[in-house]
């Protein structure tokens, strides 16, 4: 392929504070070969072809680091393990990777599932016979009794299509991560809490400080990457002493933990979307109301928003990841809510929090990988938007805003047909949502109320 040139108006190189004005993109076999300003760029030669950007808001190609890639858009822990084989799954992956890349999000990390589901998913598109965004892939999630994805009772236990992997002994960890760093992973996720809490409401870590340290040397001496899921303070400290590469949600660290996590060179990706998107939009009338997850929600977001703003002034470098795959977070859809949610809540700077979801995320991808910033040596994934989000960060939830979408040099042009969502989750497997009772059908208008009646015994 011939060089091409991109002239922008406006570039965000994803490294700075400030968009740059009057730039120049070369770009040689996918990569950035030139960034600099107009008047001193190479000219093109014959043959080679110049992109005109126009007054579009040039920009790396988004990285989310939380995508639930073969989740389907679930509604419950069933969905997610039960109603749908690991085939399904990952056809349905690579489907639901146009939404993805039509929000402008050119990476993406996922954080565990079932068997070979994203592997299967970013191999198709690195071989060439798809296009879609670049994936760093893993497999189950390493758990233990007392954390996420160990979810369905003991007796269940977590069968081999389960998103989790019950590794109860040191023995287990070990061989489990030798299966996925051989099967192809790009990284490993451990989760290092769940539910499960002391009386003092603590959460309570499912590994301790030592298998931790364990595990974590052995993902890295395999060359792979660690994600773990914790919101405790135990979890948190755990994790970040044994140096692993990112803690998602960390609601409730405490300063020992900003400390562990500073001095191991470790990210939080608070992955607050989720829970806002809950507690704004679920609230109301999903049955998740009634047993007091939205209003467990309000409240983490209460204490994770502070301690998170203290981890951030302390310099704890973000990432941006939204927990998307699920009903309340469907792909394509909520993505850059984080960003928002950076600035509104955390005290990013809309510069930081770009930052955040571009170079900073990018850290996660695989090192072959090179994305996240438009700069000489990085793989060209950009993103032309209508508007400044530098002004508004807001704009990039617009996916009509978001304009083009290069990948390595390349224009690509999402596919999102429509499609049956009763089909591809097992939506149709939840039949009510609602207790009919007598009352609720009074509710409802379908029975009229009855009588008050007649007080026995008592006396004119
Ligand atoms: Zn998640």
């Amino acid at each position: 392929m011939p060089r091409r040139h991109v002239h922008c108006q406006t570039l965000f190189t994803g490294l700075e504070d400030q968009a740059r004005h009057d730039q120049v993109l070369i770009i040689e076999k996918g990569m950035f070969t030139h960034v600099g300003p107009r008047q001193t760029a190479p000219q093109p030669l014959p043959g080679e072809r110049v992109i005109d950007t126009g007054g579009h808001f040039v920009m790396p190609g988004l990285v989310d680091v939380h995508t639930h890639l073969v989740f389907g858009n679930a509604k419950s822990e069933e969905d997610i393990d039960l109603h749908v084989s690991p085939e399904f799954r990952a056809l349905r992956g690579l489907f639901f990777t146009q939404h993805v890349l039509a929000a402008g999000y050119t990476s993406v990390v996922v954080p565990g599932d079932a068997g070979h589901c994203s592997i299967a998913v970013r191999n198709a598109i690195n071989a060439g016979m798809f296009s879609g965004p670049r994936i760093a892939a893993s497999s189950n999630v390493i758990a233990n009794r007392q954390s996420l994805n160990d979810w369905f009772p003991s007796w269940v236990g977590t069968p081999e299509y389960f998103s989790g992997r019950l590794c109860a002994t040191r023995d287990e960890q070990i061989a489990e991560i030798r299966r996925q760093a051989k099967d192809g992973v790009d990284l490993i996720k451990i989760a290092m809490d769940g539910p499960h809490m002391r009386p003092n409401g603590e959460h309570i870590a499912a590994f301790t400080q030592d298998e931790t340290r364990a595990m974590v040397e052995e993902i890295h001496r395999l060359g792979k990457k660690v994600a773990v899921h914790a919101y405790g303070r135990e979890a948190v400290l755990y994790a970040a002493k044994a140096g692993v590469d990112v803690i998602f949600h960390g609601f409730f660290l405490d300063d020992a933990c900003i400390e562990a996590i500073l001095e191991s060179g470790s990210h939080l990706a608070p992955t607050f979307t989720m829970l806002a998107n809950n507690v704004e939009f679920a609230e109301d009338y999903e049955p998740s109301t009634r047993c007091g997850y939205a209003a467990m929600q309000r409240r983490v977001i209460e204490v994770g928003c502070r301690n998170l703003r203290r981890a951030r002034e302390a310099g704890v470098p973000f990432m941006t990841g939204s927990d998307s795959g699920f009903a309340i977070t469907p792909y394509g859809e909520w993505h850059a809510r984080e960003i928002e949610i950076f600035v509104d809540w955390l005290g990013f700077s809309p510069a930081q929090a770009l930052r955040a979801a571009t170079s900073v995320a990018a850290r996660m991808m695989p090192v072959a990988q090179q994305v996240g910033a438009i700069e000489v040596g990085r793989r060209a994934d950009f993103i032309c938007v209508d508007g400044s989000p530098l002004q508004n960060v807001s704009i990039l939830q617009e996916r009509e805003r978001i304009r083009d979408v290069y990948l390595g040099g390349h224009h690509v042009e999402a596919q999102v047909p429509g499609y049956d969502p009763y089909k591809v989750s097992d939506f149709n497997t939840v039949k009510w949502a609602e207790l009919h009772t007598r009352q609720r059908a009074v509710e409802m208008g379908k029975r009229s109320a009855p009588e008050p009646e007649q007080e026995v015994g008592q006396h004119e």
